[in-house]
């Protein structure tokens, strides 16, 4: 999921060069080891629409990035989706090199000029891949919620609320609660 950014060079002879990308990724082509290790999975076909403009060594990107993620609630477990349509605006500049190189201090003083959230770039490629992962992680909830009706697990026997009922609730089974039960039971007697 490399995007070879010398095809811009190739494009005209001006100093600025735009390309546009629309490319549509396959769920599986995410590899396992970036999927695995996270709160999503992919689970639609990804759209990626995006403008790139050249400027001097640094490449402004703009774009948006669309698909289906499945993430698991945090209340019930279960797995649900959610749809992502994420705008973004990113700067991307050469990664600098070993410190001490000058070319290191320039890519720094870089970073600072404005606002746009600053990615590197090796090899004269952006990987797509990163950059379409960073956005999900964005788009990613706080807390995700398969609903904020979600009734989660019961405590005690484990029961998905949301599917079924169980007969722990009434119970008190916290032993400090068992002994205030106790108490009130001896009022009534
Ligand atoms: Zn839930
Ligand atoms: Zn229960």
């Amino acid at each position: 999921m490399q995007f070879d950014l010398r095809q811009l060079g190739r494009k005209g002879s001006g100093t600025i060069r735009d390309e546009h990308v629309d490319r549509t990724f396959q769920p599986s082509e995410f590899p396992a080891s970036v999927v695995e290790d996270e709160e999503y999975k992919v689970v639609g076909p990804v759209h990626l629409v995006m403008d790139i403009h050249k400027d001097g060594e640094a490449y402004r990107v703009t774009g948006r990035v669309e698909t289906r993620l499945q993430l698991e609630c945090g209340r019930c477990l279960e797995a649900f989706e959610i749809p992502v349509d994420s705008p973004f605006e990113l700067r991307y500049v050469p990664a600098p090199v070993a410190a001490g190189d000058p070319g290191s201090v320039e890519a720094e003083r870089e970073v600072t000029e404005d606002d746009l959230t600053t990615s590197y770039y090796k090899e004269d490629s952006i990987d797509l891949g990163e950059l379409m992962h960073e956005q999900f992680v964005l788009a990613l909830p706080m807390k995700p919620l398969c609903s904020d009706a979600c009734r989660g697990l019961c405590v005690h026997c484990g029961t998905n609320l949301n599917k079924s009922t169980c007969d722990c609730a009434p119970r008190w089974t916290d032993p400090r609660l068992a002994a205030l039960e106790g108490l009130l039971k001896t009022n009534k007697e």
